[in-house]
């Protein structure tokens, strides 16, 4: 049997940002980019050109990635050419692959929000979706509350849709923007449009008001679009949008889909959506949810009791699909066998490849859940946990010693300031650097990079990008958690964790991560 291929298209960087207290930055962007390309999502949906100047930014270089970047913005306005239509004219310059464009289909909103002719707005459709073709782009339309447009007025969402489809969209991707369709209903009115626009040009964009917007994104794929919107974890505005970790689980290891579809994340990327889950609630600053399906820590937790005994001889009586074929993980019977295979797979992710029967495999799993148990994270620090690994196999040169470091904060003339000393010994030779900073870490951060002898010359591009703060457990016991990203020359990006109940020693954990790690990097030798 042949199989047919579903493609994925994700929208974590704009309509995921309409969730209250997400707000990505430039470099925010970049990373989950790269994310999402790695795991073999087919569009990456990264903004609003124009729509703000973060957006603007990001399209205004073209971005190298397998995946069909997409640009997002509104379809003409009525009463205006398409050349005269300064949002389009942007839209149509934005330096992407495709466009995603959003467009009325419920008559309502036509008269209501647009103020103008059912004519109107079908002729705004068409004109948009042909000047994007024109201008040589990948033509996409998101009809915006097409489902309670169909229930209103069958006939005009239908001509909205069939408008889309003529005009040349590649994809016309039926929304529920409202988020209150039901499975049944999906399933019915994508099966009435495909007797208009064929499945293979049709989308479904769900939101989850009802808890299901991955059902209905399911239901949709079973009634014949062969195109899902979705995005990281599920965020999104309200109850957020359908879940594309969830779907991508389900679609690859259920045998209904699996052995019909297939999309663009490999196997081998498949054993890496745990990571990507966490990695990008890590950099929302957030914990990553237990109960989610497929990636959360409890998904292939059982509590053992009366199966304790059957689940070790038998776990896959009480799993629904093995925990390794998405990188996770059971929990609660202690089986290094599987917190090995796990391990292996992560050490090959960052590129280190270990013998199976490597006897050192076993120290840095101890090593590894001993720190997890203290707080780190390396789900979201990658560079951290290649040190971990790389020290632990013994190929990290020991490149400079921190012999001590003392941070002031004082309040001088009714202005904070901090000041920072640090004393490293590189090579038999020792430094004493002084540093001021707008805080107590920054202070350090300048201080510790100010003079590192020799290797200097290889951290002088090194720089602070990002700098996160979480406090895992309340009370005046609590662990800090610092996560940093830095940043090189050359446009190297990596994460580094530091713990600690202290915060200006968490941070220096990070930050010395930080330049060991790029020295490993830059294969600098002691
Ligand atoms: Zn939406």
């Amino acid at each position: 049997m042949t199989m047919e291929r579903l493609y994925l298209f994700d929208t974590t960087l704009r309509d995921g940002q309409q969730t209250p207290g997400v707000d990505f930055s430039l470099d925010d962007k970049l990373v989950v980019i790269e994310l999402l390309d790695r795991l073999g999502i087919d569009y990456i949906e990264g903004g609003y050109p124009g729509g703000n100047p973060t957006d603007t930014a990001l399209f205004v270089e073209a971005r190298p990635m397998k995946a069909a970047f997409t640009a997002f913005g509104m379809t003409k306005r009525s009463g205006r050419s398409v050349s005269n239509d300064a949002g389009l004219q942007q839209l149509l310059a934005a330096k992407s692959k495709a466009i995603c464009f959003v467009a009325k289909s419920w008559d309502y909103h036509v008269r209501v929000a647009l103020g103008c002719s059912n004519e109107e707005n079908l002729d705004s459709i068409r004109a948009s979706v042909e000047a994007a073709k024109a201008a040589g782009k990948e033509v996409l339309v998101d009809c915006e509350h097409f489902f309670d447009g169909f229930k209103a007025n069958p006939a005009y969402a239908l001509s909205c849709a069939t408008e889309a489809y003529n005009a040349g969209a590649r994809w016309v991707v039926l929304c529920d923007t409202n988020g209150g369709t039901l499975p049944a209903e999906v399933s019915k009115i994508v099966r009435t449009v495909t007797k208009s626009v064929p499945g293979s040009h049709l989308g479904i964009h769900a939101h989850n008001d009802t808890e299901q917007a991955v059902a209905n994104s399911l239901a949709a794929v079973d009634a014949g679009v062969r195109h899902i919107q979705g995005t990281l974890n599920g965020i999104g505005e309200r109850c957020g949008n359908a879940n594309l970790v969830s779907i991508i689980g389900t679609l690859a290891l259920k045998k209904s889909y699996a052995d019909r579809f297939e999309t663009g994340v490999t196997a081998e990327r498949l054993g890496e959506l745990t990571h990507v889950a966490r990695a990008f609630d890590e950099l929302l600053n957030r914990s990553p949810n237990a109960q989610a399906a497929y990636v959360g820590k409890s998904a292939f937790a059982t509590k053992a009791g009366i199966h304790a005994s059957a689940i070790a001889k038998e776990p896959e009586t009480y799993e629904h699909v093995k925990p390794e074929s998405i990188g996770n993980r059971r929990r609660m019977l202690v089986s290094d066998q599987a917190g090995k295979s796990n391990l292996i797979a992560e050490l090959n992710r960052v590129g280190l490849s270990v013998a199976k029967d490597d006897s050192r495999l076993d120290e840095l799993l101890r090593e590894v859940k001993e720190r997890e148990a203290q707080g780190y994270a390396y789900d979201g620090a990658d560079a951290s946990f290649e040190l971990l690994a790389r020290r632990t196999l013994g190929t990290v040169p020991h490149y400079f010693d921190v012999l001590s470091f003392r941070v002031i904060v004082e309040e001088r003339d009714k202005e904070m300031v901090s000041e920072a000393v640090v004393k490293v010994k590189v090579d038999g030779e020792i430094f004493l650097n002084a540093g001021e900073g707008n805080g107590p870490v920054n202070a350090l951060d300048v201080a510790l990079r100010k003079d590192l002898g020799k290797f200097q010359q290889f951290i002088d591009d090194l720089e602070l990008v990002d700098y996160k703060v979480r406090i895992l457990n309340g009370g005046t016991g609590a662990t800090t958690r610092v996560l940093i990203e830095s940043r090189d020359g050359k446009g190297n990006r990596w994460f580094t964790v530091g713990v600690s109940p202290n915060i200006v020693e968490a941070s220096f954990q990070a930050l010395s991560d930080s330049i060991t790690y790029k020295l490993v990097c830059e294969g600098v030798s002691p």
